[in-house]
């Protein structure tokens, strides 16, 4: 589960740094200029994580994860804080914060630490997921058979890396199609089956199975 992010940060050239290693990590990824527009966003999508900076226009960070939290949203949340303000912090965190990073931030800290949270929330100890002798490493979003690298395209590295994440459960299309693509693409449930043929065309056609009427499932072979 670490496949679609919400990025919440005014500062356009920190949200396009974000929201650009993420998508080279793998992640789907949706940016949100400003408060409302991620309330919105917040609302209508399904997301693995969301990178939040507290420092907003219209309707600040802290007022925004509080109202998730009390509706219900779950998703783990990195808040970004103002560096050396620790009652930002304390805030935060009260307010239902899963971690923060401070400002200035190293992108690899920012990405390490929101590996750790969707680690966490999916219970995962390990950080490779493996299926027999396919593995799949999210540090690198590197796919291994038997040792030999195979390569994806973004979309089936993410099909294949949310059925592995929920291995042995049968996946419907519809929440499939909620985890990999962002918010303004246009999407086609019938790609889904294109990516999963490709998959099978790649790994090996037991790798990912069809339940009728239901959706797929990976790692019963
Ligand atoms: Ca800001």
């Amino acid at each position: 589960m670490y496949l679609r992010v919400l990025v919440v940060e005014d500062e356009a050239s920190i949200a396009k740094q974000l929201a650009n290693a993420l998508r080279e990590a793998g992640y789907a990824v949706d940016v949100a200029g400003d408060g409302r527009h991620a309330d919105e966003l917040a609302h209508a999508g399904v997301f693995d994580a969301v990178v939040l900076d507290l420092g907003l226009p219209g309707v600040d960070g802290l007022t925004l994860l509080r109202g998730w939290r009390a509706a219900g949203l779950r998703w783990p949340v990195l808040i970004l804080t103002a560096r050396g303000s620790w009652h930002e912090k304390v805030q935060g965190i009260d307010g239902g914060a899963d971690d923060y990073v401070s400002k200035p931030f190293r992108i690899e800290e920012v990405l390490a630490r929101i590996r750790a949270l969707i680690r966490r929330a999916s219970g995962t100890a390990h950080t490779e997921l493996r299926c027999g002798e396919l593995v799949l490493d999210p540090r690198t979003a590197r796919v291994t058979l038997a040792g030999e690298i195979v390569r994806l395209t973004s979309h089936e590295y993410r099909v294949l890396a949310y059925l592995m994440h929920h291995r042995g459960r049968v996946v419907g299309r519809s929440e499939l199609i909620e985890h990999i693509y962002a918010q303004d693409f246009d999407r086609d449930s019938n790609t889904v089956e294109v990516f999963v043929a490709r998959l099978r065309r790649k790994l090996g056609p037991r790798t990912i199975e069809t339940v009728r009427g239901l959706g797929y499932r990976a790692g019963t072979e």
